[in-house]
């Protein structure tokens, strides 16, 4: 095999020298493959960075130090740390590699580019490769020596406390995980904004364009209101202009860094982009968006008179809060005030308001840190406006789990004392990947004008096919359109109980207060806005699953029965066989909506442990006028007794089945999901919980019946490829685990080919 040399170049980079370049490497590569105009740009390779450590003899010395660290103690892990960068960073770096980036260096423009040096994650299997350890990035670095230095700084970074700590806690081998450096050329745009490369709501091929003065970071971070430009593909035609009044822009401080400047009187409400160049930056989105398959978020520049694309990854990320964009800089020095579980990924800085009830919540303002013991359906409203959210209780299937994920709002969950440990108005920084809450705001902007971090980059890749189908989990409708933007396959679980608790009045009071019309009103409208951003993919739709405590706070929660253990109690279809009332008016919805053409909606029953339920569901539905032979109706299995009786059930008439792991693991091992005093001994790989879904996928497989996970270990790549091995039909995972879900799931498809292939070559 061919070695890979210390330096590659950009135009030598494709998508799949990842190992070599790391993702951000590899994005700028592809970009660049396709004709996009990226800043030039070489990459120091992994291998190059293995070669260091290998000459240097630091190999050794550096691993011996992790061998016996605890990470949990954080002096030990901040001196391990401390200690290793400092080994890096002192080293005699290998003249053949020093020769070899000052060459290159020189290559650029005679060695007198102002460049940006970043660290670029090579470990592709990592879940999310930004918290691998290479966050750290030099900007306006000049000359051999600056260069020479950053390049060591960015390879020392693979060792910061965080990463050492993130990699243990993932089960990562340190030894083993490589860095690669880019060195690029620093574009000091004179205006700079983002391109959406179609509607993120409608899809329609609508280019919306966002611009201001400066470099990017300025839109980027919410410092300025842009001029916003809406160019139609069809027409290819300018069909909206907004200027806006841009009163600040960032730019360059000297020689070093960048500074919030305010932007001169004539400037700051001339418009930013001529037609031409909107023509110009809607034609590179384009190409973006054809190259991977789905419509695309791109930061761009223009510095005098040319244009650069800096970055290019998939829309979903749209929807993601200020600040909780991943992180450039480090929080490593940080002070850790409470740890958690890490429920929704991102990262935000901002002041505590601590809810003890939601009556609270009207406090709550924009962009606010929401701690609580745990959410309620009612706390919607208010966490639609924080930058994060912390609860004491709950574990990574909770309420607050849940719809943080699909606000793309980071959240640490089970903390146990944060309401506790947290004062209202502190600042805290919350990483809602690592379940850490560190005091003060420790996630700087990332004040640049080349591509964002590792953790956008390494997202773009062309469209995976994949032969199991990957769906989507949707709970909340304004999540619908970052839902569909992933490219899934359909929604295999659509909750519909927070549409409902959103209104904030139970069933029951609607029903008490003949207000049927309203809520089945709601019902459809919610649901059809879904169906809407999935033309003609399957979405399934689960029918009414609140337990009682859910309803308790809300109009009509009076008259909620009190229960001893509410995940044992009256939910899911057993209520709605016994309150017909409510069940109806459900189906009063879908049928609406099937007579409405809505052809793929499908309906799934939740809780259900026998087929009679299933059989009497039906016909209470044909009672309604359903034509029961001709939609689609199938359950979940979230008990042990529907996984054990899956064949009845096929008998019964079902025509899918998904498992619900997120009950199925709670009634198999008698742990309470959102108990965080067993969360440990919550486990989705339990050889229990895995055998009742082995078999069950078995008898499905048999009778040719669609067999699907929507439980949130269908969002872990592990189980996805266990589940692939076993022979699931389809998946449905969070939308942020979409990708990486994807990717799993079309390895372990090949890997099966492969060796069936190789095994028949044998024979
Ligand atoms: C499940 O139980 O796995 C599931 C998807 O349903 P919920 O999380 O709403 O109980
Ligand atoms: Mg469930």
């Amino acid at each position: 095999m061919k070695e890979v040399p210390n330096i590659l170049w950009l135009e030598e980079i494709r998508k799949e020298d990842i190992i070599s370049v790391g993702g951000k490497g590899a994005s700028l590569g592809e970009m660049a493959s396709i004709g996009l105009p990226v800043p030039k740009a070489f990459v120091v390779t992994a291998q190059a960075f293995r070669r260091f450590l290998v000459e240097t003899s630091l190999e050794k010395k550096i691993f011996a130090s992790f061998e016996r660290l605890d990470v949990e103690d954080n002096e030990a892990l901040e001196k391990a740390a401390e200690q290793a960068k400092a080994l890096v960073i002192k080293a005699k770096m290998p003249a053949a590699i020093r020769d070899e980036i000052k060459k290159a260096y020189k290559r650029m423009d005679n060695g007198n580019l102002i460049v940006a040096v970043r660290s670029s994650a090579t470990a592709e299997d990592l879940p999310d490769a930004s918290f691998a350890g290479q966050q750290e990035t030099y900007l306006n670095i000049k000359g051999d020596a600056n260069l020479l230095l950053s390049v060591q700084q960015c390879w020392a970074s693979l060792y910061g406390a965080r990463a050492l700590y993130y990699r243990a806690r993932q089960g990562f081998d340190d030894s083993t995980v490589n860095i690669a450096v880019v060195v690029q050329q620093l574009v000091h745009s004179e205006k700079a904004g983002v391109m959406f490369t179609s509607h993120p709501i409608s899809g329609e091929p609508l280019t919306i364009i966002e611009g201001s003065w400066g470099l990017g970071e300025a839109v980027v971070s919410g410092s300025v209101s842009p001029d916003k430009y809406v160019f139609d593909q069809r027409t290819e035609k300018v069909v909206d202009t907004l200027i806006s009044n841009k009163k600040v822009e960032i730019i360059a401080n000297g020689d070093h860094g960048t500074k919030l400047a305010d932007v001169p009187k004539d400037r700051q409400d001339k418009q930013v982009l001529s037609d031409a160049e909107i023509e110009k930056l809607a034609m590179y989105g384009k190409i973006a968006e054809n190259h991977y398959g789905v419509p695309q978020d791109v930061e761009w520049g223009i510095v005098s008179g040319t244009t650069y694309i800096l970055q290019s990854r998939p829309i979903t990320t749209i929807g993601s809060k200020k600040g909780a964009k991943g992180m450039s800089g480090n929080t490593s020095g940080a002070n850790i005030l409470i740890k958690g579980q890490g429920a929704a990924p991102g990262i935000a800085s901002g002041k505590v308001v601590i809810i003890r009830d939601v009556k609270d919540t009207g406090s709550v303002k924009e962009g606010d840190i929401l701690v609580t013991r745990m959410t309620n359906p009612d706390m919607v409203p208010a966490m639609r406006k924080v930058a994060a959210i912390v609860t004491d209780e709950g574990g990574m299937t909770c309420h607050a789990a849940i719809v943080s994920r699909e606000l793309g709002t980071p959240a640490v969950v089970g903390t146990k004392t944060a309401t506790a440990v947290l004062k209202n108005g502190q600042v805290v920084t919350v990483d809602g990947e690592l379940g850490l809450i560190y005091e003060g705001a420790v996630a700087p902007p990332a004040a640049v004008s080349a591509p964002g971090p590792a953790q956008q980059a390494v997202v773009a890749h062309a469209p995976i096919i994949t032969a199991t189908s990957v769906k989507v989990n949707v709970s909340i409708p304004e999540a619908a359109a970052r839902a569909a933007a992933t490219g899934a396959d359909g929604v295999g679980l659509l909750r519909i109980e927070h549409l409902i608790l959103g209104l904030n009045k139970t069933p029951g009071w609607f029903i008490q207060n003949h207000k049927e019309e309203e809520f089945v009103k709601e019902l459809h409208d919610g649901i059809k806005i879904v169906l809407d951003a999935f033309p003609g993919k399957p979405v399934w739709v689960r029918t009414l699953d609140a337990p009682t405590d859910e309803f308790r706070n809300m109009k009509g929660g009076e008259n909620e029965p009190h229960e001893h253990n509410p995940m044992l109690g009256w939910r899911g279809i057993r209520r709605d066989l016994e309150s017909p009332d409510q069940f109806r008016l459900q189906v009063e919805s879908f049928k609406r909506l099937w007579s409405e053409g809505y052809e793929n909606l499908g309906i799934m029953f939740p809780m259900v442990s026998h087929p009679d339920q299933f059989i009497k569901a039906r016909e209470m539905m044909r009672g309604w006028g359903v034509d029961v032979e001709n939609v689609t109706l199938g359950i979940m299995i979230e008990i042990p007794s529907s996984a054990i009786m899956i064949e009845d059930f096929i008998q019964a008439g079902i025509k899918f089945a998904s498992f619900g792991t997120n009950d199925l693991i709670q009634y198999t091992l008698a742990i309470d999901r959102n108990n965080e005093n067993v969360a440990t001994m919550y486990n989705p790989q339990h050889p229990a919980v895995l055998h009742l879904i082995h078999n069950a996928i078995q008898v499905c497989r048999s009778y040719d019946v669609e067999c699907s996970i929507c439980g949130q270990a269908g969002s872990d790549p592990k189980m996805a490829k266990w589940l692939v091995e076993h022979g699931i039909t389809s998946l449905s995972a969070n939308i942020d685990a979409i990708a990486k879900i994807r990717e799993a799931v079309a390895k372990t498809e090949k890997r099966i080919i492969l060796e069936a292939a190789r095994s028949k070559d044998a024979e």
